[in-house]
Parts: C-alpha cells; structure tokens; sequence
C-alpha cells in the first residue's frame, strides 16, 4: 500500500478527537497509507513512497457538502441569480422548476461541471440529490469524489396555472415505482468496487409526498444504516401549504411522523414556525430539530438572493442541532457558502458573535460528517479517510497568513485550493482537475441551457419566454448594437 507523508507542514488542521474540535498543529506531519490517515503529530520517522515538503502549505480535511444538485443547477448561469417571485414569498423555485426542464440526456454534462467546481474548492463528500438520469453513476464514478447518492421520488409534483398559486399533481403510482429504483440503486451503489459511491433515501420534498412512503422511506434507510434527507421547511408556500393540510408546521408534522432524529438531513429547515417571515403562533420547530439530533443542511445561497436568511445559525447550534454546509445551487463553492453561513448569522442576529469562522468550518467538515453518520470524514485524524486538500499559503489572496482558515474562508476562498485528495488518491494537482474535463462540460451544459430555454414558452402556464421571466442583468443596447 502506498505511502504518502506530508513533512514539517506549516500548519495542519487536526482533530482533536478529546475536545471534539479541530486546533491548529503548526510544524507537524501528516502520513496515509492507502486511503487512511495514519499518522498526524510531529517528527515522523517512519518511511514512505512519497515524501512532499510542507513548507508553505496548509493541510486541512476535505469539506463536507450535504446537499446539492450538481447536475440541473447549473443549467440556471444566468438565469436564477436576480429571479424571484413576490408572490411566492419570494422563492422563484416553483416558477423556475414548472418552467424550465433539462432533457435527462444532458444532466451529466452538469454534474461534470458542478463536480470540478467542488473538487476545485476543496470539497471531497458530496451528497447528490436527483432524480436519476442516464450516465449518473458514470459521472459519479469518473469524478473521484466521495459521493452520497440521492436518487429521488415524490408522490406528487407542483403545477401552476396562476402566479398566486401552487398547486400539487398527485402520481402515488409513479411515486412509488420511483422510490422501489431508488431503493434498488442505492443497494447497487453500496457495492461498487471504488468503495467511494455509496446512497441516501431522499423523498424530495415534505410537500410531495404522503405520510406512508415519508415514513416507509424512514425506515429503508434505518435498515440499511444510512441517511434519509428531505426538503422541509424551504418556503413560506410549503410551510402555508402544510398548515392548510396538517393545522401545524412541516417540522411539527415530520416529528409528529416520528421521522427526526440521527440520520435525517433536512434541507433547509430555515422557514421554522418563529422565523419572522412566517408569523405562525408556535416556537417549538427549533427545539424539536435540536432535542431530537436531526441535521440541517444549511445552504445560504440560494435564500438570500431572495431575501431570506436562517434566523440564526447560532441559535440552531446551541439548541443541539446538527449543522452541516450545502451549496444547493451554483456556484459550487462550499467555502463562500461557509462565509456567508456566518456573515449572515451575524446580520440575522445583530450579533457579531452569533457564529464564528470556527463553527461555520466545523459545520463544512465535521458537521457534515455527523449528519451522514461518518466519524470518518471531516477530520484529520489517525483511523479517518485520508480526504484532505492542500491550501497554498503563498498565494497573495493568504498572506500575511497569521490564521489560515480566516484568510480562507473570508479572502482566498477556493482560489487557495491548490491539491485535493480523496480515499488517499490525487484527483485536483495545481488547481487542475485529474480526473473529469470541466471545459468540455462545460460547453456542453451551454449547448442544454440553450435546449432548456427553448422549451420554456410551450410549458410556462402563461406561453412567456424564458427572457421575459428572467430579464438580462442589462438592457440590450438599440443605440449601439450591430448594423441592420
Ligand atoms: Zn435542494
């Protein structure tokens, strides 16, 4: 089994597994052998195949995203960043999900670029929520990422023949056979021989699914031991619609289903029953996510290019909850989602102090972990999966490097991330991706996005174009455009 020791690094981002925390170790080694970590500490003296100088580099675990969709949201460049819909509260979802529709043939073209945007920023655990397309597990197995498949199913689907109104198709049929697939993917996930592809049991949404297959899915994933993830509590529409249905809120309902607890990731449990953009009578969802160890996959992205922010991180932390970081939609950039985790904590709170650089970086990494049942991952420690990624401390945007993951997180961001390593193997070298090609995907997903747009008239309830519900960021220009 290969050796690769990382010698006199600068500074190491350790766990320190007796304070549950990450430190500092400054001076230090860092040894794998095959996909584990063997050694972290000082003055190794053992031999290994490779040995690489440490001088200049900061070695930190490689960070955990518990919840995108790599391979529609790109599709959305250039569309989604400035689209919302007042009328639904703001979140443009709906419009942009009843509008919109990739040909399946060309998700992977997606995924391949959303992975690369991962890999380049350092993440090495990726949880994969979607409904399931040709070349999935292809792309996922190509990328060299450690994936957490969630092959998705819902029992009915929204539909809107107004702009006021979300309405629900019901398909239990079609939900049904969609969730027996993914239950047998999944297994066949489990089995693959790079050992690095393994599955969730995700409903998509609270909204579109019935209490039995919310409740059997719960308990296919308790069987196999693995996670079980759910949008909940993403919307002030989804919350409304669950109180005209149910009289109380989607974390009231889910608890009440009695599927919280270790293991349950929601997405995004941000629009609880006393968020201020809610105004419901009860504060119980909180306490009911803390008490109860359910995780939260916190994506800050998305929501506050609507306007709206989780109200507060800190507050969720100290109630018990398990936080872990998500990018949701593009840009797949888990560390800028990191700094807006705790910038906008402290802009929710009035408080300067309500989530620091630490806990937003333990919510990336080891948060992540505890959320997909992984004492294994997020970590730098003996007996972890040696996933980790090398930030170049002589890059400008890092220096003076008095603290390495402040000027991370809130200067260099994945422009720092020059190495990154997975189950022990190199898959990004000089910010450069081994092991998929981002640029030709990249032309592709522009080639889908054009196909997408195309279709957007014949399936928007009102025939409007793709450029009428999301406008460019400028006027065309009549005064200075090409000759007639
Ligand atoms: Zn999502």
């Amino acid at each position: 089994m290969a050796t690769t020791h990382f010698s006199n690094v600068d500074w190491i981002v350790a766990w320190d597994d007796a304070r549950r925390r990450h430190v500092y170790l400054r001076g230090g080694d860092l040894v794998f052998s095959g996909a584990e970590i063997t050694f972290v500490g000082m003055a190794f003296d053992g031999t290994a195949d490779t040995v690489i100088d440490g001088t200049g580099m900061c070695l930190i675990p490689g960070l955990v995203n518990i919840h995108a969709h790599p391979a529609s949201e790109p599709f959305f460049r250039g569309i989604r960043e400035d689209h919302s819909v007042r009328e639904h509260y703001m979140t443009g979802l709906y419009e942009c999900l009843c509008a919109y529709a990739i040909e399946p043939e060309w998700l992977k073209f997606g995924a391949e670029v959303s992975y690369c945007d991962l890999l380049l920023s350092g993440v090495t655990s990726l949880v994969d929520i979607t409904f399931p397309y040709p070349g999935w597990v292809d792309v996922m197995a190509r990328s060299g990422l450690r994936m957490f498949a969630a092959p998705g199913f819902n029992t009915s689907r929204w539909h809107r023949d107004k702009h006021h109104e979300l309405k629900f198709i019901e398909d239990e049929a079609k939900g049904r056979r969609d969730f027996a697939a993914a239950l047998k993917l999944i297994d066949a996930l489990q089995a693959h021989p790079s050992g690095r592809l393994s599955g969730i049991v995700s409903p998509v949404q609270v909204e579109n699914n019935t209490p039995e297959i919310l409740v059997e899915s719960r308990a296919a994933a308790r069987e196999r031991g693995i996670p079980w993830t759910l949008h909940a509590s993403q919307s002030v529409v989804e919350f409304n619609a669950m109180v005209r249905r149910h009289g109380m809120s989607p974390i009231q309902y889910l608890d009440g289903l009695g599927v919280l607890g270790k293991g349950t990731i929601l997405g995004h449990a941000m629009l609880v029953d006393d968020n201020s953009w809610v105004h419901w009578h009860t504060k119980t969802d909180v306490k009911l996510l803390g008490d109860s160890q359910t995780a939260v996959a916190h994506c800050p992205t998305p929501f506050m290019r609507y306007g709206t922010v989780m109200e507060h991180f800190g507050r969720y932390r100290e109630a018990g909850v398990v936080l872990g970081i998500g990018t949701d939609t593009f840009p797949h950039n888990l560390i800028e989602d990191m700094r807006s985790a705790a910038i906008l904590a402290r802009v929710a709170s009035h408080d300067g102090h309500a989530a620091s650089t630490s806990d937003v970086f333990h919510a990336g990494t080891v948060g992540g972990a505890t959320a997909l049942m992984r004492d294994d991952l997020g970590r730098l420690a003996v007996g972890a999966k040696a996933d980790l990624a090398v930030v170049d401390l002589t890059h400008p945007l890092m220096m003076p490097v008095r603290d390495p993951l402040a000027g991370l997180i809130h200067s260099a961001a994945d422009r720092a991330i020059r190495d990154v390593y997975v189950d022990g193997q190199q898959v990004v070298k000089d910010a450069m991706v081994l092991t998929l090609d981002r640029q030709g995907a990249a032309e592709r997903l522009a080639e889908g996005q054009a196909r997408m747009e195309s279709g957007v008239p014949g399936r928007d309830f009102a025939g409007r174009s793709s450029l009428e519900i999301s406008p460019l960021t400028l006027d065309v220009s009549q005064i200075h455009g090409p000759a007639e």
